[in-house]
Parts: C-alpha cells; structure tokens; sequence
C-alpha cells in the first residue's frame, strides 16, 4: 500500500514539472502570439505587397510557436504524470515483492508448517526436515 507522505510528494514533484513545462509552454505561446500581432498589424496596415507576403510567413512561424507551446505543455504534464506514477508503482512492486512470494524453502514438506531452516525435525509432524 502506498503511503499518503509518498503520493503527496510526487504529486508535488508533478506539480513541479508542471510548472517547469507550462513556463516554457506559455514563452513560446506568447511569443507566437506577439509574432501573429505584429504580422496580422504589418499585413493590414503594409500596402506593400512583398512586405505583406514576408509578413505573412512570420503568421504561420507565430502560429507553429502557439501550437508547439500548448503541445509542450500538454505532452510535458502528461509525460510528468507517467515518469511519477510509474517511479511510485516500481518502487511498491519492489516493496512489496518479499510480502508476495513467501520463502517456500522454510515450509515443512510433509505438512506445510512453517519452520525456520535450522530446525531438523518439524515441531508440527515431527518428521526430519530435508533442506536439501
Ligand atoms: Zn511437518
């Protein structure tokens, strides 16, 4: 069973990488942003046409960065959640790995007693123990 205490702090850690990634996310969104404005104001108010069409590319550029920010946004909380969730499972599998397979060794083969290995006789048939 996973701890509250173990949860609570990946869920920070999480929130962490959040953060980290929703900053690069939202520079890259609002540089996009800023670059959209600037050629959507050249593009109306440029009565030059070669310039309107430079303009017009620096709009696609400026929509590419909106789009690759709410894409690391996106992916980098998800991909966060996954690296933490999966950090937490492998750890309880790992703790709980001596709980689930009980040492069959220790077992008294005639009844199924648990004995300790240094035992020769089984304290519960009392037949010789064979560790063999
Ligand atoms: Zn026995």
């Amino acid at each position: 069973m996973v701890s509250w205490g173990r949860v609570w702090s990946g869920a920070f850690a999480w929130l962490a990488w959040t953060i980290v990634y929703g900053i690069i996310g939202v520079i890259l969104i609002v540089v996009g942003v800023f670059v959209v404005g600037g050629s959507l104001n050249n593009l109306i108010f440029s009565s030059n046409l070669t310039s309107g069409h430079f303009y017009n590319s620096n709009l696609f550029a400026g929509f590419i960065f909106i789009l690759l920010g709410w894409i690391i946004i996106a992916i980098g909380v998800i991909a966060s959640f996954f690296k933490i969730n999966s950090e937490i499972i492998s750890e309880e599998v790992n703790h709980s790995q001596p709980i689930a397979s009980p040492p069959t060794d220790y077992c008294c083969k005639t009844c199924g007693a648990i004995v300790s290995p240094n035992q020769k006789y089984c304290p519960e048939c009392g037949r010789q123990l064979d560790w063999t």
